[in-house]
């Protein structure tokens, strides 16, 4: 196998020219204090739901776990602030499913459980897959993947390429380009540990064109002469052309190989990483105090103050809003996320969990609350499909529940990064009828 550095990404197609709106990537992250009350649901991951382990009126440190679950794809939950088991209730989370929460009242002190101590030093896989799931570690990058099940590759031999994915191609979304410049060092340490353990040929570093601060910060790390003697881990300049940093277009771009349908990255000999994860890995190793802070972009026509902010996983969003000096005008809409790929919310009394990397509150001018018209065929959403699927397509044999159509035209294989949708003139909301074909298929069209 050829693990040589290509001199340019390789090409993708389709692919939509979005607006960066970066406006918070020059601006220092800052801490918030911990909020009177924080609500950790059940699933902050995708797998199994955990089940609390704690009761009301207990009282509970800052890392103690408070959820947990035997399943495998599964990561355990973490207070992210001391203090006392206010309520067990049920919270409906942004896919309409009821889960269990934990409701803390924060004491203020965030006084860390007293056993956390760095685990022993971490030299095999099994050490680290445990040093993972110990610390409750899942993609930061909005997958929430658990990071345990990722590195826990069955033959490793297979993987020669790890992809560090700091693409960040969604407009407005900072977070992990504020990473890079803020915590280089630990990223450098979580790359090199990854690396050795799985003994990985080549690491790119990937970033999109638009960060050129974080791209000479992260060429530093990469250029580290005692680390990587051979040269084996290099920063790839990505197009800043959305959605770079979608998984499968990141293994295209970086490897030319493409991830078949149905399968994962290690298929194609591949990991793929975001910063904050591999980052924390390492931070992990030298405090082992588990994942319970969030780094979340606040951006949007609507806030008064657009920041970065690092929140005890769990704060409600209004909260962040307070902190960040309220709203300048009521928001007309509110997206959990980045505008292309993320959730629109209908309040702010909703908790940051692990994955989320950014709230964005719009104006009723930036809401963009395109009126839908009928398809006029123009095929541009076809063209804008950088995994070459047929999105109108989707749309009408979704509408019309036709289930061997939804299987025949792969609607599975679709990564819902919006492209289509941005591209129609039309203003169709055809990721919405995505979704819903998936879900046709997924119950038999019994839903
Ligand atoms: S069909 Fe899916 S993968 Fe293709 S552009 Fe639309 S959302 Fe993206
Ligand atoms: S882009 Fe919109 S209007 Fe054009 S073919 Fe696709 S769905 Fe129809």
């Amino acid at each position: 196998m050829d693990l040589s550095f290509p001199r340019r990404p390789f090409h993708s197609k389709g692919g939509a020219n979005v607006p960066h709106r970066k406006n918070t990537a020059h601006m220092e992250s800052v801490f918030m204090p911990p909020p009177d009350k924080i609500i950790l649901p059940m699933q902050q991951h995708i797998g199994a739901i955990c089940t609390p382990t704690v009761k009301k009126g207990d009282y509970v440190y800052a890392g103690q776990v408070i959820g947990n679950s035997e399943a495998y794809v599964s990561a355990p939950i973490h207070a992210s602030v001391s203090g006392t088991v206010a309520d067990i209730t049920q919270i409906t989370m942004t896919g309409g499913q009821k889960i269990d929460a934990v409701v803390i009242e924060s004491d203020g002190k965030m006084e860390f459980e007293p056993s956390i101590q760095p685990p022993a030093e971490i030299k095999t896989k099994k050490e680290l897959d445990e040093a993972t799931w110990n610390a409750g570690l899942v993609g930061l990058g909005g997958a929430g993947f658990p990071s345990h099940v990722k590195l826990n590759v069955k033959d490793e031999s297979k993987i020669d390429t790890l992809i560090i994915n700091v693409a960040e191609c969604e407009p407005y979304v900072t977070a992990d380009h504020r990473e890079a410049l803020e915590n280089g060092e630990n990223v450098l340490l979580g790359i090199y540990k990854v690396k050795e353990i799985l003994g990985v040929k080549r690491v790119f570093i990937a970033v999109e064109e638009n960060k050129p601060d974080a791209i000479v910060k992260l060429t530093e790390i990469a250029d580290n002469p005692e680390l990587d003697p051979n040269d084996e881990v290099r920063v790839i300049k990505l197009k800043s052309r959305y959605p770079q940093g979608a998984e499968k277009i990141l293994i295209k771009v970086c490897t030319n190989r493409v991830v078949p349908e149905g399968g994962l990255p290690s298929d194609v000999g591949c990991i793929v990483m975001n910063i904050a994860s591999v980052a924390f890995i390492s931070t992990f190793i030298k405090n082992g105090k588990p994942l319970t802070l969030k780094r979340v972009s606040i951006d949007g026509s609507a806030i008064k103050n657009p920041q970065n902010v690092i929140v005890p996983i769990g704060t409600k969003i209004s909260d962040i809003v307070e902190f960040c000096g309220g709203y300048k005008t009521e928001p007309k809409k509110i997206m959990l996320g980045g505008p292309m790929m993320g959730t629109a919310l209908t309040t702010d009394d909703f908790p940051i969990i692990k994955q989320n990397n950014a709230v964005l509150f719009f104006d009723e001018k930036d809401a963009n609350l395109m009126k839908t018209t009928a398809c006029i065929r123009c095929a541009r959403c076809y063209m804008a499909c950088p995994l070459s699927l047929r999105p109108r397509d989707f749309e009408m044999a979704s509408d019309s529940k036709d289930l061997e159509k939804l299987k025949d035209l792969h609607i599975m294989n679709c990564m819902e990064c919006g492209c289509c949708s941005y591209a129609c003139p039309a203003g169709r909301k055809l990721v919405h009828a995505i979704r819903v074909g998936k879900n046709h298929l997924r119950t038999g069209g019994a839903k």
